[in-house]
């Protein structure tokens, strides 16, 4: 299978032909969220940006086997090693068992995820569901040479490692630069450099989430886990890897450092990373006030936004920049994008109207060949969406009379403009605001919220809960009244 597709590699830092290891297949693996809090727009560009990758290579013709891991445990407060597990701390807080905190925000992730249009991947694996395979590889590692156990815990020796290897590779650091820059912690007496990284920890008395294990009663080391689960499902080694940039250093070159470690091959032949977002110029943080999740984006309930805006919107907006651009999220910009995007879908809509003419004054075939050339330069969104709108314009022009399409031009017009804006970029048209009163749906929706009461004066609360949960699941958010309730679709 032949493509004209560049990738803009991290690993060698220029623009490379795709060429996958094993055509048609193609592993795709991403680091996925970890499920502590609520799904906010760190979230939603990693994963709009690798749907777009995903979508494209399948446009292509590939088979693509993708993984998106869920991080529920091991990811520490901070990256040296320290601090409490962050679902750990929520789970104490909220008085919940860690289970429970991940059932909640996987739940609420996909759901974000679906409204914004991004599919699932084929394998979404919890880390917590390979702990086997995560003690296997620390086994490798430590026969290999490359860790040592020290008091129940196991840490990556990251000096012997650059001694064979080169630690680095991905981000281009120099390991003196690192090693004059670290310092050793308090309580961290147990590396024998600051630079190492735990690949086991054993869990102090009070640490809740803990499996048992030949050197202690603890848990794996957060970088583990994307080494352990992508050589799992994908081979030890598989075509991309990607990412948020903040992920580059040092969680994606710890777990370049653990695969080469154990296996003896290089984790990813490509690796890519979507840059960050910005609020109003500012970074975003839960320090800074500005920290908008995707329930108050689509409400407008956060005191930052003038109004709500679509799923729809969030996701046409992230792909007016380029992935590898960092994007600032303003209230102009975003009503500006709405804007477009709704003169994007009303063209969609007068397509199906025009009726050909035995001339055409448009050329299509530019057009299509142009969508093409910018998908296949490192997945140029922005150009695609700017070519989109010269279709917009013909579209609007033919419609007027202005301009004239042939049979031919106009089947190619319609495929082309469907190809790049509903299967490629992901988008349609915004969701039908709830909920007309004899809608089929919205009676079942009542029928189950009338069996849920029935339960609740039964004192059935399990069946209760179950239609509230499985409903929420789906979207239809639940108003208890005095009386009753009310409900709407988000
Ligand atoms: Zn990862």
């Amino acid at each position: 299978m032949s493509n004209n597709l560049l990738i803009y590699n991290t690993l060698s830092r220029k623009k490379e032909p795709f060429e996958p290891i094993n055509p048609p297949h193609v592993g795709l693996y991403v680091c996925g969220p970890t499920v502590y809090g609520h799904t906010h727009l760190g979230h939603a560009r990693p994963a709009i940006t690798f749907d777009i990758v995903f979508r494209y290579l399948r446009h292509l013709g590939y088979k693509v086997r993708y993984v998106r891991n869920i991080t529920d445990v091991g990811h520490l407060e901070n990256d040296a090693d320290e601090g409490e597990d962050k679902i750990s701390k929520k789970a104490r807080l909220e008085q919940l068992e860690p289970m429970e905190i991940v059932q909640q925000y996987v739940s609420l992730y996909r759901h974000h995820m679906a409204r914004l249009n991004v599919l699932m991947p084929g394998i979404e694996p919890l880390a917590s569901g390979h702990i086997i395979e995560q003690q296997q590889m620390i086994k490798a590692i430590i026969d290999k040479g490359y860790a040592y156990e020290k008091n129940g815990s196991v840490y990556f020796n990251v000096l012997k490692y650059n001694q064979d290897h080169h630690y680095g590779v991905l981000s281009g650091r120099k390991i003196e630069d690192l090693q004059s820059n670290t310092r050793a912690l308090e309580g961290q007496d147990e590396k024998a450099n600051p630079l190492d990284f735990a690949l086991w920890k054993k869990a102090s008395p009070e640490h809740i989430m803990r499996w048992p294990s030949e050197w202690s009663d603890g848990f794996p080391g957060w970088h583990l886990e994307c080494s352990a689960m992508s050589t799992k499902y994908l081979g030890e080694t598989f075509d991309i890897h990607g990412g948020g940039m903040d992920l580059l250093f040092p969680h994606h070159e710890c777990e370049i450092a653990q695969s080469m470690a154990a296996n003896g091959k290089s984790q990813a032949k490509y690796w890519m990373h979507n840059n960050m977002i910005t609020i109003n110029g500012q970074k975003m943080g839960r320090s800074l006030n500005n920290f908008i999740n995707l329930d108050q984006f689509f409400d407008g309930t956060h005191k930052l936004l003038e109004k709500a805006y679509s799923p729809m919107t969030i996701r046409f907006f992230m792909l007016q920049a380029h992935y590898t651009s960092t994007l600032d999220f303003s209230n102009d910009a975003l009503q500006a994008a709405e804007k477009g995007f709704d003169r994007l879908m009303k063209a969609g809509e007068t397509l199906l109207t025009l009726k050909p003419s035995d001339q055409s004054s448009v050329d299509v075939k530019a057009l299509h060949e142009k969508c093409y050339e910018a998908m296949n330069d490192n997945f140029n969104t922005p150009i695609v969406i700017s070519h989109l709108f010269d279709a917009v314009r013909t579209i609007n022009s033919i419609a007027d009379g202005n301009e004239t399409i042939n049979a031919k031009e106009l089947e190619l017009l319609q495929s082309t403009f469907n190809t790049f804006v509903y299967d490629v970029l992901g988008l349609q048209a915004n969701e039908q605001a709830a909920k007309p009163s004899n809608d089929l749906s919205a009676q079942l929706i009542d029928m189950l919220l009338n069996l849920r009461m029935d339960a609740k004066h039964k004192k059935d609360f399990a069946t209760a809960d179950a239609i509230r949960d499985q409903l929420t699941q789906l979207g239809v958010e639940i108003r208890d009244k005095k009386d009753g309730f009310e409900w709407e679709i988000k």
